[in-house]
């Protein structure tokens, strides 16, 4: 059959794959695992970024992926882009750690805002995932805050008063928009909004929803457990039923590429270059392979 079938047409997403938070944490773990003189171990608390094989690469250099100060011996503590509580950086300070921190500056200003806001006496809301380790670090810079997820969330703000309002950064804007005409239905007497989404997060939703309305097939690579890949996939989902979220090629199962002719491929903000070139290497010679 080789040489008869149509190769598979690919098109990529304006923008997709790392972004300059998780390029930045990235290249910091390569350098302190080259600096001969830093204490080592070297540490990240949780997967430096949600992609297992870029974290088995980076484990090879020696940078040990643990779930808490625990685990953790002596050494050099690495913070992920997502950031950490302030009680969570005192207590590896205590613990004699070096701690270098490559938090994204974008975190790093969502967990100001959110401590001035509490310093003005806004009753502190964020709109986000309240198991995400971002969300969660910021919940630790403020003494009360009420993080909601959905329009289900809610019934547990506040009645009345002074709401302060942020936004996990890699939010959509419109689940954004949706959840403020939401709240704004509520007896609030001030509601005061700071935009902190990510520019570069919404880029890579509206290059995805661009492409994935032009194609028969759209693949989101990236991790699992990647809140922005995550969010790539469900907003492309909306636009194309024919949408894939996959770690790598070998998750593809390839009986979804028969009648296909155009190829979308977009990729979560953890998403490494390899990954994405490996993808579409395979998926452009498809028709060869059949
Ligand atoms: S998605 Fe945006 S906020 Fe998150 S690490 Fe990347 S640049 Fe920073």
């Amino acid at each position: 059959m080789k040489g008869n079938a149509p190769i598979m047409k690919v098109m990529m997403a304006a923008k997709c794959g790392f972004c300059p938070g998780v390029r930045n944490a990235i290249s910091t773990a390569e350098e302190i695992l080259a600096q001969p003189d830093s204490k080592k171990p070297v540490y990240s608390l949780g997967p430096i970024i949600h992609n297992k094989d870029e974290v088995e690469r980076l484990r090879k250099g020696g940078l040990l992926t643990v779930d808490s100060v625990d685990e953790m011996d002596s050494g050099t503590a690495l913070i992920r882009s997502h950031g950490v509580a302030p009680s969570e950086m005192e207590h590896l300070k205590d613990q004699g750690f070096q701690i270098v921190d490559a938090t994204c500056v974008l975190v790093k200003r969502l967990q100001h805002i959110v401590q001035q806001l509490e310093a003005d006496g806004y009753e502190v809301v964020i709109i986000g995932e309240e198991n995400h380790p971002e969300v969660q670090g910021v919940v630790g810079c403020v003494s009360d805050v009420v993080v909601v997820a959905t329009e289900a969330d809610l019934d547990k703000l506040p009645r009345n008063g002074r709401l302060g309002i942020v936004c996990q950064t890699t939010q959509s804007p419109e689940h954004l928009g949706r959840m403020l005409g939401a709240i704004g239905r509520g007896s609030f007497s001030e509601l005061k909004v700071i935009n902190t989404l990510c520019k570069e997060a919404i880029k890579r939703q509206e290059s995805a929803i661009e492409l994935c309305k032009r194609v028969d097939i759209m693949f989101v690579l990236g991790g699992l457990h990647s809140a922005n890949t995550r969010r790539l996939a469900d907003l492309c989902k909306k636009h194309n039923q024919a949408t894939f979220h996959l770690q790598n090629w070998d998750e593809l199962d390839k009986s979804v590429l028969f009648g296909k002719k155009v190829a979308g491929v977009t990729a979560g903000a953890s998403t490494p270059n390899w990954v994405i070139e490996e993808f579409v290497k395979h998926l452009e010679g498809f028709g060869e392979d059949r």
